[in-house]
Protein backbone atom coordinates (compact mmCIF):
# COMPACT_ATOMS: atom_id res chain seq x y z
CA UNK A 1 0.00 0.00 0.00
CA UNK A 2 0.97 3.36 -0.69
CA UNK A 3 0.12 6.95 0.23
CA UNK A 4 1.06 9.81 -1.51
CA UNK A 5 0.38 13.81 0.24
CA UNK A 6 0.06 16.61 -2.23
CA UNK A 7 0.55 19.77 0.09
CA UNK A 8 -0.14 23.30 -0.13
CA UNK A 9 -0.27 25.99 2.36
CA UNK A 10 -3.19 27.79 3.77
CA UNK A 11 -3.46 31.26 5.39
CA UNK A 12 -4.52 30.71 9.11
CA UNK A 13 -3.55 27.33 9.66
CA UNK A 14 0.67 27.61 9.52
CA UNK A 15 2.26 25.19 6.99
CA UNK A 16 4.47 23.55 9.99
CA UNK A 17 1.22 22.65 11.55
CA UNK A 18 -0.44 21.20 8.54
CA UNK A 19 3.26 19.56 7.95
CA UNK A 20 2.75 17.82 11.27
CA UNK A 21 -0.18 16.38 10.99
CA UNK A 22 0.58 14.73 7.88
CA UNK A 23 4.05 13.33 9.29
CA UNK A 24 2.12 12.05 12.27
CA UNK A 25 -0.25 10.80 9.71
CA UNK A 26 2.27 9.23 7.69
CA UNK A 27 4.05 7.99 10.50
CA UNK A 28 1.26 5.77 11.82
CA UNK A 29 0.38 4.62 8.47
CA UNK A 30 3.73 2.91 8.11
CA UNK A 31 3.08 1.61 11.38
CA UNK A 32 0.03 0.60 10.48
CA UNK A 33 1.43 -2.77 8.96
CA UNK A 34 5.25 -3.49 8.32
CA UNK A 35 4.40 -3.92 4.64
CA UNK A 36 3.20 -0.14 4.48
CA UNK A 37 4.72 1.84 2.07
CA UNK A 38 5.18 5.88 1.85
CA UNK A 39 5.82 8.31 -0.30
CA UNK A 40 4.85 12.30 -0.06
CA UNK A 41 4.43 14.55 -2.81
CA UNK A 42 4.61 18.54 -2.68
CA UNK A 43 2.24 20.17 -5.18
CA UNK A 44 3.94 23.89 -5.36
CA UNK A 45 2.81 26.90 -8.04
CA UNK A 46 6.01 26.10 -10.14
CA UNK A 47 7.27 22.57 -9.30
CA UNK A 48 5.71 19.17 -7.82
CA UNK A 49 8.46 17.35 -5.99
CA UNK A 50 8.79 14.23 -4.17
CA UNK A 51 9.50 15.32 -0.55
CA UNK A 52 9.87 11.38 0.71
CA UNK A 53 11.33 9.08 -0.87
CA UNK A 54 13.70 12.27 -2.40
CA UNK A 55 16.80 12.46 -4.10
CA UNK A 56 18.55 11.50 -0.88
CA UNK A 57 16.97 8.47 -0.09
CA UNK A 58 17.47 7.02 -3.66
CA UNK A 59 21.07 6.34 -2.80
CA UNK A 60 20.70 5.25 0.79
CA UNK A 61 17.52 2.81 0.05
CA UNK A 62 15.64 2.87 3.58
CA UNK A 63 13.88 -0.11 2.92
CA UNK A 64 17.30 -2.17 1.96
CA UNK A 65 18.52 -4.87 3.27
CA UNK A 66 20.55 -3.66 5.99
CA UNK A 67 17.37 -1.77 7.19
CA UNK A 68 16.68 2.25 7.80
CA UNK A 69 20.05 3.85 6.96
CA UNK A 70 21.23 7.08 8.79
CA UNK A 71 22.39 9.59 6.59
CA UNK A 72 24.91 12.47 7.72
CA UNK A 73 22.01 14.77 8.05
CA UNK A 74 19.78 12.43 10.31
CA UNK A 75 20.31 13.48 13.92
CA UNK A 76 18.58 9.58 14.86
CA UNK A 77 15.96 9.08 17.46
CA UNK A 78 16.36 11.51 20.88
CA UNK A 79 12.95 10.66 22.05
CA UNK A 80 13.05 6.17 21.72
CA UNK A 81 11.31 6.93 18.60
CA UNK A 82 11.81 4.31 15.59
CA UNK A 83 14.48 5.67 13.55
CA UNK A 84 13.33 5.68 9.95
CA UNK A 85 10.38 7.55 11.32
CA UNK A 86 12.84 10.05 12.25
CA UNK A 87 14.73 9.53 9.11
CA UNK A 88 11.66 10.06 7.47
CA UNK A 89 10.06 13.32 8.98
CA UNK A 90 13.79 15.08 9.02
CA UNK A 91 13.89 14.15 4.68
CA UNK A 92 10.40 15.71 4.71
CA UNK A 93 10.78 18.78 6.59
CA UNK A 94 13.96 19.29 4.77
CA UNK A 95 12.80 19.01 1.79
CA UNK A 96 9.50 21.47 2.60
CA UNK A 97 12.31 24.24 3.35
CA UNK A 98 14.20 23.82 0.67
CA UNK A 99 11.59 24.04 -2.01
CA UNK A 100 9.53 26.78 0.03
CA UNK A 101 13.18 29.13 -0.04
CA UNK A 102 13.99 28.37 -3.82
CA UNK A 103 10.46 29.02 -5.34
CA UNK A 104 9.92 32.93 -5.58
CA UNK A 105 6.09 33.87 -5.55
CA UNK A 106 4.80 35.78 -7.96
CA UNK A 107 1.54 37.66 -6.98
CA UNK A 108 -1.03 36.01 -5.59
CA UNK A 109 -1.28 33.10 -7.51
CA UNK A 110 -2.11 29.91 -5.54
CA UNK A 111 -3.23 27.53 -7.82
CA UNK A 112 -0.68 24.56 -7.73
CA UNK A 113 0.52 21.89 -10.31
CA UNK A 114 -2.18 19.33 -8.75
CA UNK A 115 -2.54 17.35 -12.29
CA UNK A 116 1.52 16.95 -12.55
CA UNK A 117 1.63 15.54 -8.89
CA UNK A 118 -1.27 13.26 -9.11
CA UNK A 119 0.16 12.17 -12.57
CA UNK A 120 4.16 11.65 -10.60
CA UNK A 121 2.21 9.76 -8.10
CA UNK A 122 0.75 7.35 -10.57
CA UNK A 123 3.82 7.01 -11.89
CA UNK A 124 5.37 5.90 -8.76
CA UNK A 125 2.54 3.46 -8.18
CA UNK A 126 3.15 1.81 -11.00
CA UNK A 127 6.78 1.41 -10.55
CA UNK A 128 6.26 -0.03 -7.00
CA UNK A 129 4.08 -2.34 -8.90
CA UNK A 130 6.88 -3.05 -11.00
CA UNK A 131 9.03 -4.21 -8.50
CA UNK A 132 6.81 -7.02 -6.77
CA UNK A 133 6.83 -10.34 -7.34
CA UNK A 134 4.61 -12.47 -9.23
CA UNK A 135 2.14 -13.41 -6.47
CA UNK A 136 2.15 -10.34 -4.90
CA UNK A 137 -0.28 -7.50 -5.13
CA UNK A 138 -0.18 -3.88 -3.94
CA UNK A 139 -3.16 -1.94 -3.09
CA UNK A 140 -2.75 1.94 -3.27
CA UNK A 141 -4.48 4.93 -2.32
CA UNK A 142 -3.89 8.52 -2.90
CA UNK A 143 -4.71 11.36 -0.02
CA UNK A 144 -4.86 14.80 -1.42
CA UNK A 145 -4.61 17.35 0.69
CA UNK A 146 -5.43 20.59 -0.68
CA UNK A 147 -5.49 24.39 0.26
CA UNK A 148 -4.67 25.92 -2.98
CA UNK A 149 -7.84 27.16 -5.79
CA UNK A 150 -8.90 24.88 -8.79
CA UNK A 151 -7.05 25.52 -11.71
CA UNK A 152 -10.07 25.01 -14.52
CA UNK A 153 -6.93 25.41 -16.68
CA UNK A 154 -5.42 22.17 -15.76
CA UNK A 155 -9.04 20.52 -16.42
CA UNK A 156 -8.14 18.33 -19.05
CA UNK A 157 -5.00 16.93 -17.44
CA UNK A 158 -6.40 16.32 -14.35
CA UNK A 159 -9.22 14.18 -15.75
CA UNK A 160 -6.94 12.02 -17.58
CA UNK A 161 -5.14 11.34 -14.37
CA UNK A 162 -8.33 10.54 -12.57
CA UNK A 163 -9.58 7.94 -15.12
CA UNK A 164 -5.76 6.37 -15.40
CA UNK A 165 -6.50 6.04 -11.63
CA UNK A 166 -9.69 4.90 -11.93
CA UNK A 167 -8.24 2.19 -14.40
CA UNK A 168 -5.92 0.74 -12.06
CA UNK A 169 -8.13 0.73 -9.23
CA UNK A 170 -6.31 3.28 -7.38
CA UNK A 171 -8.90 5.19 -4.82
CA UNK A 172 -8.05 8.97 -4.34
CA UNK A 173 -9.47 10.64 -1.39
CA UNK A 174 -9.29 14.60 -0.89
CA UNK A 175 -8.99 16.46 2.15
CA UNK A 176 -9.81 19.85 1.54
CA UNK A 177 -8.84 22.94 4.05
CA UNK A 178 -9.72 25.96 2.07
CA UNK A 179 -12.20 26.03 -0.36
CA UNK A 180 -14.51 23.22 -1.98
CA UNK A 181 -12.42 21.55 -5.13
CA UNK A 182 -15.16 20.55 -7.88
CA UNK A 183 -12.57 18.50 -9.79
CA UNK A 184 -11.41 16.71 -6.11
CA UNK A 185 -15.14 15.58 -5.45
CA UNK A 186 -15.02 14.12 -8.78
CA UNK A 187 -11.73 12.42 -8.34
CA UNK A 188 -13.11 11.01 -5.19
CA UNK A 189 -16.41 10.41 -6.97
CA UNK A 190 -15.26 8.38 -9.65
CA UNK A 191 -12.31 6.17 -7.92
CA UNK A 192 -14.35 5.41 -4.76
CA UNK A 193 -12.68 7.56 -2.61
CA UNK A 194 -13.45 9.74 0.52
CA UNK A 195 -13.89 13.83 0.18
CA UNK A 196 -13.87 15.82 3.07
CA UNK A 197 -13.94 19.70 3.93
CA UNK A 198 -12.53 20.27 7.23
CA UNK A 199 -14.69 21.78 9.36
CA UNK A 200 -12.34 22.58 11.67
CA UNK A 201 -8.72 23.29 11.41
CA UNK A 202 -7.05 22.98 14.74
CA UNK A 203 -8.08 19.13 14.54
CA UNK A 204 -6.87 18.55 11.22
CA UNK A 205 -4.62 15.77 12.98
CA UNK A 206 -8.05 14.36 13.89
CA UNK A 207 -9.77 14.11 10.82
CA UNK A 208 -6.79 12.72 9.20
CA UNK A 209 -6.13 9.63 11.19
CA UNK A 210 -10.09 8.76 11.58
CA UNK A 211 -10.97 9.43 8.43
CA UNK A 212 -7.89 8.91 6.44
CA UNK A 213 -5.56 6.21 7.91
CA UNK A 214 -8.36 3.15 7.70
CA UNK A 215 -7.83 1.24 4.43
CA UNK A 216 -10.95 0.44 1.89
CA UNK A 217 -12.10 -2.93 3.76
CA UNK A 218 -11.73 -1.17 7.47
CA UNK A 219 -14.06 1.55 6.07
CA UNK A 220 -16.83 0.01 5.95
CA UNK A 221 -16.83 -0.76 9.00
CA UNK A 222 -16.52 2.42 10.32
CA UNK A 223 -19.10 5.20 10.49
CA UNK A 224 -18.11 8.11 7.57
CA UNK A 225 -18.79 11.49 6.84
CA UNK A 226 -21.48 11.59 4.54
CA UNK A 227 -20.67 11.24 0.84
CA UNK A 228 -20.80 15.05 -0.76
CA UNK A 229 -23.18 16.41 -3.44
CA UNK A 230 -20.54 16.59 -6.29
CA UNK A 231 -20.03 19.32 -8.47
CA UNK A 232 -19.47 17.38 -12.15
CA UNK A 233 -19.96 20.85 -14.47
CA UNK A 234 -16.93 20.70 -16.97
CA UNK A 235 -14.91 23.09 -17.90
CA UNK A 236 -15.14 24.04 -21.61
CA UNK A 237 -12.18 24.07 -23.73
CA UNK A 238 -12.29 27.49 -25.34
CA UNK A 239 -11.71 29.29 -22.39
CA UNK A 240 -11.59 26.95 -19.37
CA UNK A 241 -14.83 28.05 -17.64
CA UNK A 242 -16.71 25.90 -15.88
CA UNK A 243 -20.10 25.04 -17.29
CA UNK A 244 -23.05 23.30 -16.96
CA UNK A 245 -25.02 22.99 -20.38
CA UNK A 246 -22.32 23.68 -23.33
CA UNK A 247 -21.77 22.08 -27.57
CA UNK A 248 -19.98 18.84 -27.58
CA UNK A 249 -17.83 17.80 -30.68
CA UNK A 250 -19.44 14.32 -31.36
CA UNK A 251 -16.29 13.06 -33.08
CA UNK A 252 -13.77 14.15 -30.29
CA UNK A 253 -15.91 14.87 -27.60
CA UNK A 254 -14.36 18.02 -26.47
CA UNK A 255 -16.72 20.33 -24.47
CA UNK A 256 -17.44 24.42 -26.28
CA UNK A 257 -19.88 27.23 -24.23
CA UNK A 258 -20.17 28.76 -27.59
CA UNK A 259 -21.66 26.84 -30.84
CA UNK A 260 -17.93 27.06 -33.59
CA UNK A 261 -18.72 25.81 -36.86
CA UNK A 262 -15.20 23.82 -36.54
CA UNK A 263 -13.89 22.14 -33.61
CA UNK A 264 -10.88 23.79 -32.74
CA UNK A 265 -9.43 20.22 -31.04
CA UNK A 266 -9.83 17.85 -34.07
CA UNK A 267 -10.72 20.45 -36.70
CA UNK A 268 -14.15 18.91 -37.98
CA UNK A 269 -16.11 20.86 -39.98
CA UNK A 270 -19.80 20.95 -38.93
CA UNK A 271 -22.90 20.93 -41.42
CA UNK A 272 -25.18 23.80 -40.47
CA UNK A 273 -28.16 22.45 -41.18
CA UNK A 274 -30.09 26.53 -40.49
CA UNK A 275 -29.20 28.02 -43.83
CA UNK A 276 -30.72 25.64 -46.53
CA UNK A 277 -33.84 24.88 -44.98
CA UNK A 278 -34.36 28.33 -44.86
CA UNK A 279 -33.72 28.39 -48.85
CA UNK A 280 -36.62 25.66 -49.35
CA UNK A 281 -38.94 27.54 -47.19
CA UNK A 282 -38.60 30.27 -49.46
CA UNK A 283 -39.08 28.17 -52.50
CA UNK A 284 -41.77 26.86 -51.66
CA UNK A 285 -43.55 30.16 -50.96
CA UNK A 286 -42.51 31.27 -54.44
CA UNK A 287 -44.30 28.01 -55.51
CA UNK A 288 -47.06 28.81 -53.95
CA UNK A 289 -47.78 32.51 -54.69
ZN1 LIG B 1 -15.57 28.61 -23.56
ZN1 LIG C 1 -13.72 17.74 -32.27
Amino acid sequence: MLLCYICSFSQQFTLSKCIDAVMVLGNSHLLMNRTNKLAVIASHTQESRFLYPGKRWAAADPFGEGGPSMESNCSGSKDGKYELLTAINDAIAEEVKDLMTKTDMKGQQTETLLAGSLAKALCYINKMGKDLKANQEIKSRILVIKAAEDSALQYMNFMNVIFAAQKQSILIDACVLDSDSGLLQQACDITGGIYLKVPHMPSLLQYLLWVFLPDQEQRSQLVLPPPVHVDYRAACFCHRNLIEIGYVCSVCLSIFCNFSPICSTCETAFKISLPPVMKAKKKKLKVAA
